[in-house]
């Protein structure tokens, strides 16, 4: 299927070329982000092809589909970007990849807990400029913390298998109880895990529901000096009382692969531009706040495996197969 992909990186190209070469599709590599400005490049393409910051509004949506656009194929597992009830109206169908390597970002998630513990990126730099002192630096062991889960999915369940190791007590919140991970730790209420947490770490999907879920009601209630990672999705956490629990101390510690406003940031080199989001650069001011730009998924594994179900998914959808990993509206 011919098929317009947007967001195009270098490492993007090196694994979609030789999966479109054995499946026979033909890529044509926007390095633009689809945006209205932009969407005007898929016109005449059946299929695009977009990543997580790709927005597909009702607006794009319409523009994609007076363009001939019938097929949207996501190389990542949120949705959360897509207006999928104007999807739907525009007879748009809509397929993602959702489970490309829960590892990768499990792993990384558990990376950021350990580098903001031990601090790792400050000892990067004193070592570098001959300070050996250890003031400063002074971690806790993660065995016998308590660690809560919100979202026990593929990458929370994975998050918690490495935390069991450690020895870690883990605590689960979900709107649905995943058996597997019951049998590593405790289902409690979302209060509960929020104030029984030394460690706290979000797996869910950005929806209405979980919009802002660590803001100031839930930050209240956390035990002062929690340390809060977010490798999900950015808005997930209200930035404005991140900010200000970070300022008070209630947060001690906070690691983010994902932000809020990232769609104007990330998977870009801006290092000789003066950043114009006040509040992304108060966070990056805090000795205790890690940031990585949504890297969490970025493995050689993940990658291959993003190639080759996206070219599944361009498959089904021109041969009118069953599209496994369609995505409907919410019911
Ligand atoms: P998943 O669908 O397997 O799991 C999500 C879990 O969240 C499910 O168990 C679901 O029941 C639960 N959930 C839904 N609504 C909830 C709510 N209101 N409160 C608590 N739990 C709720 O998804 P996954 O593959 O584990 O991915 C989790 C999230 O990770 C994705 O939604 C995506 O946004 C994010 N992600 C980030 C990266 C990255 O590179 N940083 C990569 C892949 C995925």
């Amino acid at each position: 299927m011919r098929t317009a992909v947007f967001s195009t990186h270098a490492y993007d190209r090196e694994f979609l070329e030789p999966a479109a070469q054995k499946t026979g599709h033909e890529l044509v590599f926007f390095e633009a982000r689809l945006t209205p400005q932009t969407v005007p490049l898929a016109a005449g393409f059946p299929a695009i092809c977009s990543f997580v910051n790709d927005s597909l509004s009702r607006e794009i949506l319409t523009t994609l589909a007076a363009g001939g656009t019938k097929f949207i194929a996501l190389r990542c597992a949120g949705f959360n970007q897509v207006d999928l009830a104007a999807a739907a109206e525009l007879e748009i169908r809509v397929a993602r990849v959702p489970a490309y390597s829960p590892y990768s970002v499990a792993e990384h998630t558990v990376a950021l807990m350990l580098a903001l513990n031990r601090k790792l990126h400050r000892a990067y730099t004193r070592v570098r400029d001959s300070n050996f002192a250890l003031d400063g630096l002074l971690g806790f062991d993660f065995h016998g913390r308590t660690v809560g889960v919100i979202g026990t999915g593929k990458i929370g369940l994975c998050t918690a298998k490495i935390l069991a190791g450690f020895g870690c007590e883990l605590l689960f919140y979900d709107v649905y109880q995943n058996p597997e991970a019951a049998t590593l730790g405790r289902y409690v209420p979302l209060e509960q895990l929020l104030t029984a947490s030394d460690i706290i770490t979000l797996h869910c999907p950005l929806t209405p529901d979980t919009y802002h879920l660590i803001g100031d009601a839930t930050l209240a209630k956390m035990k002062p000096g929690v340390m809060i990672v977010n490798t999900s999705r950015g808005a997930l956490v209200d930035t404005r009382a991140a900010i200000e629990a970070l300022k008070s101390g209630q947060i001690g510690y906070l690691g983010l692969d994902v932000y809020e406003e990232e769609a104007d940031l990330f998977f870009r080199d801006l290092s000789g531009v003066v950043i114009q989001d006040d509040q992304f650069s108060r966070l990056l001011t805090f000795p205790n706040v890690l940031v990585t730009a949504h890297q969490a998924f970025f493995t050689r594994n993940a990658l291959t495996e993003i190639a080759r179900v996206t070219m599944a998914n361009l498959t089904a959808a021109e041969q009118g197969e069953t599209l496994v990993n369609e995505v409907m509206v919410p019911r």
